[in-house]
């Protein structure tokens, strides 16, 4: 792993130079093991890594200060999150969920006192790490509204829970995690912080294409108990930040985006076949390509930190900011394929070798498109502003 973009504009201080170094030093070393979580016939966790995300402190960076957390904004959870997926993908996406979640809880204030201060008290102490599974095989993404088929039975203490959920990223590590359920008494959907216990049982069945480190098997609940006061109905305030926290998902495939043109262009600059007096990056054509990666780059990432930049500066207008949360997403996914494209036509066919992690980065960033939130939900939010907004000017 080398760093060939020297100047990085995004990086606007002291603190965020530190925080970038320390994203750096841990990305150095996770790249040299992703090809081994990888490429294992069973996909294995990174448990090597987490512990040292967790020894670095890496782990509460997003845990308010009260609680001992370091309290990032959402532009430097980006920052890091792009920087830690230069050196792999699958465990960047896996604890993005985790820090991005402990971001979203902060902003929107909905679980009960006491059980968020525990939270973040056993990150700040423990390590302990958080995630959300919403998704289910019938129900497909939760952007789509589907009525989750996890059910939830009161008892007189608290509530049963149980339910088959798919895409459950970090699953091995995890002591804990919230789950979305469809509640019978009030058929309403609730969000549900369960602790590990019996009656959970892991499905191994994360074998994909990419994103395989993240070990998103499916987990399995049967009458899982869940006291009262770790329940809490889903209302229009799960949604008041933006939900600007899933700015994880593009950071982490801008960081995959920038590891893949550095290869690329390191490549170039040494290969020189028999058959030219010059290395490859002389050639009007490579430089064509290298030109579009500069350009997908660029936009991309100006886009990505404008927004949540954005997102930062005026809290009383996040959710107004959907639209532009999802479009930072759908356009750095599309451009991340496409320099994964233009890096790996540069270096020609032994771009396709399991040797080089190419191939592996072009398998990772397809998982983009299937991370929320979707682009049809994208689509959907940008032209309804435009014809909400077209209709009212023509209104009045
Ligand atoms: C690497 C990775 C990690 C993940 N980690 C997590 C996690 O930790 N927690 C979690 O909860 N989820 C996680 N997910 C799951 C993710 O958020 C989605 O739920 C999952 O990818 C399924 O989405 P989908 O769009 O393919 O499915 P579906 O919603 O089933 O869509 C499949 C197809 O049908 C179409 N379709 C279906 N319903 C509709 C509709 N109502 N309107 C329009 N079109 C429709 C879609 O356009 C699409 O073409 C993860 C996914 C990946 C790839």
């Amino acid at each position: 792993m080398s760093t060939a973009m020297n100047i990085d504009y995004f990086v606007r201080n002291q603190t965020e130079e530190k925080l970038v170094t320390l994203a750096d030093s841990l990305a150095e070393r996770f790249y040299e093991r992703a090809a081994g979580y990888d490429l294992s016939e069973e996909t294995s966790f990174p448990f090597q890594n987490f512990k040292e995300l967790r020894e670095a402190g890496y782990l509460k960076l997003t845990t308010p200060r009260c609680y001992g957390g370091d309290e990032l904004s959402l532009y430097q959870l980006v920052l890091v999150q792009e920087r830690l997926a230069r050196g792999d993908g699958s465990t960047a996406l896996a604890v993005g969920w985790h820090l991005g979640l402990i971001h979203h809880y902060r902003h929107i204030n909905v679980w009960p006192h006491p059980l968020f201060e525990q939270l973040c008290r056993d990150v700040v102490e423990q390590g302990a790490m958080i995630n959300h599974f919403s998704s289910e095989r019938n129900t497909g993404s939760p952007t789509r509204g589907g009525r989750p088929e996890t059910i939830a039975r009161r008892t007189t203490s608290g509530w049963l829970l149980s339910g088959r959920k798919t895409y459950s990223t970090l699953i091995p590590i995890l002591d804990r995690f919230v789950v979305t359920a469809f509640v019978e008494e009030s058929e309403q959907i609730g969000h549900f912080y369960v602790k590990k216990q019996a009656g959970i049982e892991i499905d191994p069945t994360w074998n994909t294409l990419g994103m395989r480190a993240t070990a998103s098997h499916d987990v399995i609940l049967d009458n899982v108990f869940v006291p009262d006061d770790a329940y809490v109905p889903t209302s229009p305030t799960w949604s008041s930040d933006g939900n600007g926290w899933l700015l994880h998902i593009p950071a982490c495939y801008a960081g995959i985006a920038y590891a893949a043109r550095d290869f690329a262009l390191k490549y170039a600059s040494k290969y020189q076949p028999n058959s030219l007096q010059t290395t490859i990056s002389k050639l009007p054509h490579i430089q064509q390509r290298i030109a579009q990666i500069e350009q997908d780059l660029m936009i991309s990432r100006t886009l990505l930190y404008s927004v949540a930049d954005r997102w930062d500066r005026d809290p009383e207008h996040r959710t107004r900011l959907q639209p532009e949360l999802g479009l930072a997403k759908k356009v750095m996914i599309d451009h991340t394929l496409r320099i994964i494209d233009n890096a790996m036509r540069i270096v020609g066919g032994a771009s396709l070798s399991r040797d080089l992690p190419l191939e592996r980065w072009y398998r990772d960033a397809r998982a983009g498109l299937h991370n929320p939130p979707m682009e049809d939900a994208v689509d959907r939010l940008l032209a309804m502003r435009a014809l909400a907004e077209f209709e009212r000017d023509d209104n009045e």
